[in-house]
């Protein structure tokens, strides 16, 4: 439509939100629907942090507050960041968003030139490479493999770069794969980036509490300290503390860009939510035993979940280190027909005919750059999951 900017029209709709709302659009209409769709934990938002919000509300914080969030927020954001990477950011140096999405927007909106090129690893996260696309730049895919754990390697990253490379953004744990990049491996690519000091790091550790079998995520800065002029730190409270729809996202960066996106920020939303900042503050300085609790939880589901995926004919899963997210290959079931008439001949093909015939929502890999596979989250209960993948084996077994 020519009435819309030609830069709304370089980009498509989230897809994990449109497959979401189709899934829950079916549950209203009374279909038999299991999402698995939606990167979002089962667990209610912890107590405490609900009691902060209604002191919050009680106590009149309902103004606006500095843009880039309450002081003792970013205090307490810094201390969080300091506390579990043993980093050393200061308050000035956190920009609170609404979400760790609109951080990402702002770091793109404030730094990307028409040309300007973002190297993202895929699979990818649906909105990296649009709000790149929104913002001017220009998203320079690199496809990971399953051989390396969805992984870019520092080979990978080293033939990406160009002179007009300004970011890497880099997802670890990662959405959609829950691929984890140890500290070996953020140390290959540190090494390169040392190569390369034109481009800046954009780090979404949103998952970094997610992380199973006692391993403990690790994030740039922490490895090379000498990319902290560079980095941007990026991480939010929704989901280590099941806080998704309060959108508190959050940066650590250099003094002058935070500066920078403060003044984005104060020109398009201004502060996020004042009672959401309450609760955040809670939630990042309070007890964080339940965070263990959840992960525990998650381990098992992950576990089930992969077992039972390997055992559906044509599907192969990997198990991953973190986030609560699965992404196996379709790839076995390629070129073959669902007992509905489905003919499976693309990811997008096999998700649909899944819906369709079994009411399991998921999410085609191409959604996240990478045909061939599909995502699940398993942020879901165990019975639900139990009998979603139950659902998947069947299905599969129809295929012929
Ligand atoms: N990050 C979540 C997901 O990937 C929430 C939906 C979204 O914003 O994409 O499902």
């Amino acid at each position: 439509m020519s009435f819309i900017a030609d830069r709304l029209n370089r980009i498509l709709p989230s897809q994990t939100i449109a497959i979401t709302q189709k899934a829950r659009a079916l549950k209203a209409e009374g279909r038999d629907i299991i999402s698995l769709s939606a990167g979002e934990p089962d667990f209610d938002t912890p107590d405490f942090v609900k009691q902060a919000a209604i002191r919050a509300i009680q106590n009149g914080e309902t103004k606006y507050t500095d843009v880039a969030g309450t002081m003792p927020l970013r205090e307490a954001v810094a201390a969080r960041l300091n506390a579990d990477f043993d980093l050393d950011y200061r308050a000035e140096e956190i920009c609170v968003s609404t979400g760790g999405k609109q951080v990402i927007y702002n770091v793109m909106v404030a730094t990307l030139n028409a040309g300007d090129e973002v190297i993202i690893p895929a699979p990818a996260w649906v909105s990296y490479p649009d709000i790149v696309s929104l913002a001017d730049g220009t998203p320079v895919v690199v496809q990971t493999t399953a051989e390396n754990g969805f992984r870019l390697t520092a080979d990978q990253l080293r033939a990406a770069i160009t002179p007009k490379t300004k970011w890497l953004m880099l997802n670890s744990p990662c959405n959609p794969t829950g691929a984890a990049y140890d500290e070996h491996h953020l140390k290959a690519l540190t090494d390169v980036l040392m190569e390369h000091p034109h481009v800046w790091i954009l780090t979404d550790d949103m998952y970094a509490k997610l992380m199973y079998e006692g391993a403990v995520a690790k994030t740039f800065v922490q490895v090379e300290p000498r990319l902290r002029d560079r980095t941007v730190t990026m991480n939010g409270v929704s989901k280590a503390y099941a806080m998704t729809g309060w959108r508190i996202g959050f940066s650590a960066a250099p003094v002058e860009l935070t500066r920078q996106l403060i003044k984005l920020q104060g020109q398009s939303t201004s502060n996020p939510c004042s009672i959401a900042q309450a609760a955040a503050k809670e939630a990042v300085s309070g007890p964080q035993d339940f965070i263990g609790e959840m992960v525990s939880v998650y381990e098992q589901r992950r576990n089930l979940v992969v077992s039972m995926l390997n055992e559906a004919p044509g599907l192969s899963c990997a198990k991953p280190e973190g986030a609560f997210y699965v992404f196996p290959s379709i790839e076995g079931t390629l070129g073959k027909t669902s007992k509905g008439g489905h003919l499976i001949d693309s990811d997008e093909a096999f998700v649909t005919a899944l819906l369709d015939e079994t009411g399991v929502a998921a999410v085609h890999g191409s959604a996240f750059l990478t045909p061939g596979y599909f995502r699940i989250s398993y942020a879901t209960s165990t019975e639900l999951l139990k009998e979603a993948c139950t659902r998947i084996q069947q299905f599969c077994q129809g295929l012929s």
